[in-house]
C-alpha cells in the first residue's frame, strides 16, 4: 500500500478566490471610506481551501475550478501548487477576473466582505465533466463546494454518480437546485444555517422552527439516502445516517481560538480525503473534526491547516 492509498486521492470542484484583508479601527458605513495601515493577501475560496487542507493532511489532491488569466490567477495557482495540489484541471480564462474577496476587519473581529465571483461564476460544465471523467479510477471521492454555477455543481455530482465515485457536497451556499441532486445520494456537509436551508428544500418550505438540528438532518438524510454531517462550530459535528442513530462528535479542545475562517473548509477537505482512503463515515468525520479544530489556532483560512502527524496526535 502506498502512502497515497492510506491518505486518499481526492478531486475537489469549487471556487478559488484571492482574499484581500484590511484591518481598520471601525467598519465603513454606506458611502464612507475608512483607511487601515496595511493590506494582507490570503488564498481563499471554499473549494481551493478544502483542497489545501486535504493535501496538507497527506492526500493526493486534484483541484478543478477557474481563474482569470491575470496576475491574481497566476499567484492563486502557484499557492495551490506549492501546497501540493494538482491544478491541471483548472481553467484559465481570458477576459474575466480571478475571484476576489474584499474583507474589512475591525478590532473586535467583526468584518464586512464583498466577493467578486469573477471566473468562479463561469466555470463550465464541460470542464467539470472532463475533470471528473479523468479522475475516475484515480480518485476515491469527489468533493464539490457550491460557490460555482449550479450546472457545474450538477455536472460534478451526476458525473461522479455515473462513474461510481463517492461524492461529498458542501452546500455553501445551498442552491435551490441542490434538491434535484439528492437522487444521486451525495454526502452533504452543511453548517447549521445551511442545514435550515436544506430542510426548507426537502420540506417544501414548511416552517418548523421547533425542529432540532438532529431532526432536520435526519429528514434531509432520509431524502438523499446518504449521511448528512452538520458542522456546529465549537459544538463539533452531528452525523445523521439513514442506516444508524444520530451521532454527535465533540470538537477538539482549543486553548485559544484565533480565527475560525476556513474551519469548515478544513473539515470538508480532510473528511472527504479520509472517505477517499476508505474510512467509514464516522471515522472520517473524527479526522475532519480533529483537523478543523486545530485549524482555528492561526490567522487566515489556510495557515492553521494541520499535517497528517498533527491530526493523528490530536485524535
Ligand atoms: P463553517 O466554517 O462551515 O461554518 P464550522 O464553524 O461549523 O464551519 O466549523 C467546522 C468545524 O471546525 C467544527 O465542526 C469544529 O470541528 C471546528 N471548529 C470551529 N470552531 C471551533 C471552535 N471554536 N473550537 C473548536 N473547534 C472549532
Amino acid at each position: 500500500m502506498t502512502s497515497l492509498d492510506r491518505a486518499g486521492r481526492l478531486l475537489v470542484v469549487g471556487a478559488v478566490n484571492v482574499d484581500l484583508v484590511v484591518a481598520t479601527d471601525r467598519l465603513p458605513g454606506p458611502g464612507e471610506t475608512v483607511v487601515g495601515p496595511t493590506v494582507t493577501r490570503h488564498g481563499g475560496g471554499k473549494g481551493a481551501n478544502a483542497a489545501v487542507a486535504a493535501a496538507r493532511a497527506g492526500a493526493g489532491v486534484r483541484y478543478c475550478g477557474a481563474v482569470g488569466s491575470d496576475d491574481m490567477g497566476a499567484s492563486a495557482l502557484a499557492e495551490l501548487r506549492d501546497s501540493g495540489v494538482d491544478v491541471t484541471d483548472v481553467d484559465v480564462l481570458d477576459g474575466v477576473a480571478t475571484g476576489m474577496a474584499l474583507i474589512v476587519v475591525d478590532p473586535h473581529g467583526e468584518n464586512q466582505i464583498a466577493v467578486g465571483a469573477g471566473a468562479n461564476a463561469v466555470l463550465g460544465t464541460d470542464e467539470v465533466r472532463a475533470a471528473v471523467d479523468r479522475a475516475a479510477g484515480w480518485a476515491g471521492c469527489v468533493l464539490v463546494s457550491t460557490e460555482i454555477p449550479a450546472d457545474a455543481v450538477a455536472a460534478a455530482v451526476t458525473t461522479a454518480a455515473a462513474r461510481g465515485i463517492r461524492c461529498v457536497v458542501n452546500p455553501a451556499p445551498v442552491l435551490p437546485s441542490t434538491v434535484d441532486l439528492m437522487a444521486s445520494a451525495p454526502v452533504l456537509t452543511p453548517n447549521s444555517s445551511e442545514l435550515r436551508d436544506l430542510y426548507g428544500l426537502v420540506s417544501e418550505g414548511v416552517a418548523a422552527p421547533e425542529i432540532s438540528a438532529a431532526e432536520q438532518a435526519t429528514a434531509v438524510a432520509s431524502r438523499t439516502g446518504a449521511p448528512v454531517l452538520v458542522t456546529l462550530g465549537a459544538d463539533g459535528v452531528l452525523i445523521a445516517d439513514p442506516a444508524s442513530e444520530v451521532i454527535s462528535l465533540p470538537a477538539g479542545q482549543v486553548a485559544w481560538v484565533v480565527d475560525t475562517t476556513g474551519a469548515g473548509d478544513t473539515f470538508n477537505g480532510v473528511f472527504a480525503a479520509a472517505l477517499a482512503a476508505g474510512s467509514m463515515v464516522v471515522e472520517a468525520a473524527r479526522r475532519g473534526v480533529a483537523a478543523a479544530s486545530l485549524s482555528v489556532a492561526a490567522v487566515g483560512a489556510r495557515a492553521g491547516m494541520p499535517s497528517d502527524d498533527e491530526i493523528r496526535r490530536a485524535m
